[in-house]
């Protein structure tokens, strides 16, 4: 995971082997390779720039209250400092409503179908819940039988009504149902296009409002870079979401998603998706990304 930019960074705290302390022009200089290794990970460039000017600050600051080595030092900064840019602490997710609501919402393709079920698999078996998968997306047919295959795979009741175009109605239909079978989560995954429209924006915002869920979440294609965080902004917008799922950390992606979108929009990554699988799904830690980052 974001093998380029661990190598980069790297690199760039090499700048400081052999100083015996942290000066302007050798944290200068280490700083303009951490930035310029972010920008190649497809950090936004505001982003990166307000990071650097943060670290610089900090190091010259602390830099004689330390016994730590300039490089140490260095790594030790990066590393806070990546981690509360990805949000600091971990968070949670609302389990708390009878039954708790979770809508999903994303592009087309982002992985939204194969998370519901994640998230299914991982409620059932770490939280002991008894989840209601629900299918409401009335124009792909397709869509509706890949959430039947991955309920059955999961061994979790998948809720979808033939015929009914209504995807407001369906949601609630489905609550009903919950309510009347003792599902205490129900996860709603909706219809998604491949780009960002406005009919897409309105019927997902009527459903949000119709249903008033405890847990939006917004899911995202990691490999996306910079148009992840562009489209994390146009939903949270009209959606207001409270979470962010990044997938797809598994493939050959720069980890610039990871990096920006907390600060971009101000909502945490809650879970990560790093794989097809259905027990591929990670609950997300700032600190332990920020550790596997530095290595
Ligand atoms: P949706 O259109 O948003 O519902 O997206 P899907 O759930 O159908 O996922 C689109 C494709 O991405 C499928 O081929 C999934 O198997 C794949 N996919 C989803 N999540 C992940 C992930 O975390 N890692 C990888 N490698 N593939 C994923």
């Amino acid at each position: 995971m974001f093998d380029n930019l661990s190598d980069k960074l790297d690199k760039a705290m090499h700048v400081l082997k052999g100083h015996g302390q942290i000066t302007e022009v050798n944290v200068a200089e280490t700083l303009k390779e951490v930035r310029r290794a972010l920008l190649d990970a497809d950090v936004n460039f505001k982003t990166a720039k307000e990071f650097t000017n943060t670290v610089k600050e900090k190091a010259l600051g602390q830099n004689v209250l330390t016994s730590l080595q300039p490089g140490q030092l260095m790594v030790k900064l990066v590393k806070d400092e990546l981690t509360k840019l990805m949000g600091g602490d971990t968070a949670g997710i609302d389990l708390s409503g009878s039954p708790s609501v979770i809508l999903m919402s994303g592009l087309q393709g982002s992985g939204k179908t194969t998370f519901s079920g994640k998230l299914a698999n991982y409620l059932k078996t770490k939280k002991t819940k008894k989840p209601l998968l629900v299918a409401c997306d009335v124009y792909r047919p397709a869509a509706i039988n890949q959430l039947h295959v991955v309920g059955e795979q999961i061994k979790v009741e998948v809720y979808s009504e033939e015929g009914n175009k209504n995807p407001v109605q369906i949601a609630q239909n489905a609550i009903a149902h919950a309510k009347q079978n003792g599902n205490n989560a129900v996860i709603i995954d909706t219809a998604g296009r491949l780009a960002i429209d406005e009919a897409m924006m309105t019927e997902i915002a009527d459903i949000h409002k119709a249903i008033q869920p405890n847990e939006t979440l917004f899911v995202v294609d990691a490999m996306t870079g910079q148009d992840a965080v562009n489209t994390a902004k146009t939903f949270n917008e009209r959606l207001n979401f409270d979470g962010v799922v990044l997938t797809k950390l598994d493939g050959d992606t720069r980890g610039g998603a990871a990096i920006s979108i907390k600060s971009v929009v101000n909502k945490p990554i809650k879970f990560i998706g790093t794989g097809e699988k259905m027990d591929a799904i990670d609950v997300f830690h700032p600190a332990r990304m920020a550790d596997r980052i530095l290595g």
